[in-house]
């Protein structure tokens, strides 16, 4: 979901030519594991009293009847039933959430309803970089339609639909699929 954001091209060459990426090369993808790390160090009692949830679970692999996958770094769950996804960030907070982070997490909530049987209305993200911010995201129905559509050319994707590029030309020079696609 992250890559089909960054450029949906990008997850054709991933997805249905099975190319792999050259992840050690990559800076964010190095990034992002140290959030790994991070995370370990942050501790769940701080989160845990604060967001007053009753019990969290970490790294959980989720998957759908229709072929969804996922793994959520945390899922929470509140005393009224309800339960949401939360996502580390090796990222400085912006203004506003970015989209690919919450198509991530109206993502992660969908895998959670359907799995978990239980509602989810929102979302949290931690951004390292803002010393360990932590942020609430509601989600609502626009996300929902969103994540519908990125689902549904993901499909198309993986059926050999080949996407147009992204219209950020100014991440093209750091892929790893520029050689093959030329770029936007
Ligand atoms: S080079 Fe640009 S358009 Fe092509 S796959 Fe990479 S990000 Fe997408």
């Amino acid at each position: 979901m992250v890559q089909y954001v960054y450029c949906p091209r990008f997850t054709y060459y991933e997805i249905y030519l099975s190319i792999p990426q050259h992840e050690e090369q990559r800076y964010k993808v190095l990034e992002g594991r140290k959030v790994h790390e991070q995370r370990e160090k942050l501790g769940a009692r701080y989160l845990r009293k604060r967001l007053g949830c009753i019990e969290k679970r970490t790294h959980l692999h989720l998957g759908t009847d229709d072929g969804l996958v996922g793994i959520v770094d945390e899922v929470l769950f509140f005393p009224d039933g309800t339960a949401a996804p939360l996502d580390y960030k090796w990222a400085q907070a912006p203004k506003a959430p970015h989209r690919t982070h919450r198509l991530q997490l109206a993502f992660y909530a969908k895998l959670i309803r359907t799995t978990k049987k239980l509602p989810v209305t929102r979302g949290f993200l931690v951004y390292v970089r803002s010393g360990n911010r932590l942020v609430e995201i509601p989600l609502g129905n626009k996300d929902e339609k969103l994540l519908e559509k990125a689902i549904r050319e993901l499909r198309e994707i993986a059926a050999g639909w080949y996407p147009p590029p992204t219209r950020k030309k100014k991440q093209c020079p750091d892929c790893c699929y520029l050689f093959l696609c030329g770029g936007a």
